[in-house]
């Protein structure tokens, strides 16, 4: 008899993004009239970009041609993709990663999820809390935790809370981890960690021979020159780190799909009588077993990006939305929340500072603004009374969606 993998059990039925759909719907329901602003789901909102567009039409073009037409390409992506990302988003800022140890591919969601498949079952996982809800629920499913707590936690995975008193970097483990998730600039609480602290997560993986997993799929969000775009900005990261890497929020690709995995020749993990084996070579089999490559088009719409002017046009994309978190920043701080995130982040993290809880918080702003955040707890308990404002909406619902919360009788 054929049997199912029960891990999917241990899920949560009540996930984050369906439970906010169905709120939003039922509300709907009751008033077919109401404008719902939405600034919930990390979704981005505006086209791509002229330059990226041209750069697709031409692949495609190629594609109905004999002469130009491409079938299977390399599982890892095109030459003119890796070199492009080695230089402009590795070279140029100091970092030391060669175009061969980039693996291109549909997304980071994906990636993050997978790459716990070349790791061996025992390894103790850590997350900061909140979190991106995939790097747990892929764990969850892999078999990979014990049974959910029934407060927000799963058995066998280690927690690092992230809160206003800790600035959201986690202090290090005090029991040791072997595979730690970051995720800088961080979804949800839109805060950024400096060198100084990815350094001490550096040393510690050094130290305990720890894998750190992260996932920088909102460095192109970062302004302040101080703060790292890529783990390999700190010395010794080559060792310890695997980083992740996406071009949905850096330039609108949520919807045509391209993202890449960076894993240095050098790293290393050990095998269970203790020799140190690539994980370079395991992740390449993986990849080239399992993934057929991005489609040509796509990566060629891509390196479109890495170009002087589609460089400036996604810039300008970003400016758009870094805008609209200024307008949250400046009009929730009036409004008296103590607000987080959002200066090198798309997502702005508030606490209503009234003592609200987070889904009390929603229903009310629904109901009585008709404004759709993302409840802070969904990500975690420690998110509990925190709320993620997204900027990735449109200038005037952005100044609609505060004018409403100006008006909120609390
Ligand atoms: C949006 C997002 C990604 C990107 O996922 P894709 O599958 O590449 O679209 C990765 N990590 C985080 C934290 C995100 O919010």
């Amino acid at each position: 008899m054929a049997q199912i993998n029960e891990n999917y059990f241990k899920l949560q039925a009540g996930y984050l993004f369906p439970e906010i759909g169905r709120r939003v719907r039922e509300f709907q329901k009751e008033h077919p009239g109401a404008d719902v602003i939405k600034m919930g789901i990390g979704d981005v909102t505006q086209p791509l970009t002229p330059s990226i567009i041209k750069a697709f039409h031409e692949g495609v073009e190629e594609m109905s041609k004999f002469d130009t037409f491409k079938g299977y390409g390399p599982e890892q992506g095109y030459d003119f993709l890796r070199e492009a990302i080695a230089k402009n988003d590795y070279h140029d800022r100091g970092a030391d990663i060669a175009a061969d140890e980039i693996f291109v591919s549909d997304g980071s969601k994906c990636d993050t999820g997978n790459i716990l498949e070349i790791f061996g079952m025992n390894n103790i996982i850590a997350v900061q809390d909140p979190v991106y809800p995939v790097y747990v629920d892929t764990s969850v499913m892999a078999g990979r935790t014990g049974d959910y707590l029934g407060n927000g936690y799963y058995k066998g995975i280690v927690y690092m809370p992230c809160n206003a008193e800790n600035g959201f970097i986690p202090e290090i483990p005090k029991s040791k981890v072997d595979i730690i998730f970051l995720c800088y600039p961080n979804n949800p609480t839109g805060t950024t960690a400096s060198k100084t602290e990815l350094k001490k997560w550096v040393d510690y993986a050094r130290k305990n021979k720890s894998i750190i997993l992260f996932d920088s799929a909102y460095e192109s969000y970062i302004s302040d020159p101080e703060i790292p775009h890529s783990i390999y900005e700190i010395e010794g990261a080559r060792e310890v780190a695997i980083e992740f890497r996406s071009f949905s929020k850096t330039a609108g690709f949520t919807g045509t799909r391209c993202a890449y995995t960076v894993i240095p020749k050098n790293l290393v993990a050990t095998t269970s009588d203790g020799s140190e084996k690539s994980l370079y070579s395991l992740w390449f089999r993986r990849h080239t077993t399992k993934f057929n490559g991005v489609s040509y088009p796509v990566q060629k719409a891509a390196a479109a990006i890495f170009t002087p002017e589609g460089k400036k046009e996604v810039r300008s994309v970003i400016n758009y939305y870094m805008n609209n978190a200024k307008i949250l920043r400046e009009s929730l701080t009036k409004l008296g929340f103590r607000v987080f995130g959002g200066v090198n982040a798309p997502y702005v993290w508030v606490n209503s500072g009234r003592g609200i809880k987070s889904w009390d918080l929603f229903d009310k702003l629904l109901n009585e603004a008709n404004v759709v955040g993302t409840p802070g707890s969904g990500f975690g308990p420690s998110g509990e009374g925190y709320f993620r404002f997204s900027s990735f909406a449109t200038q005037e619902n952005v100044m609609k969606a505060m004018e409403r919360l100006g008006n909120l009788k609390w």
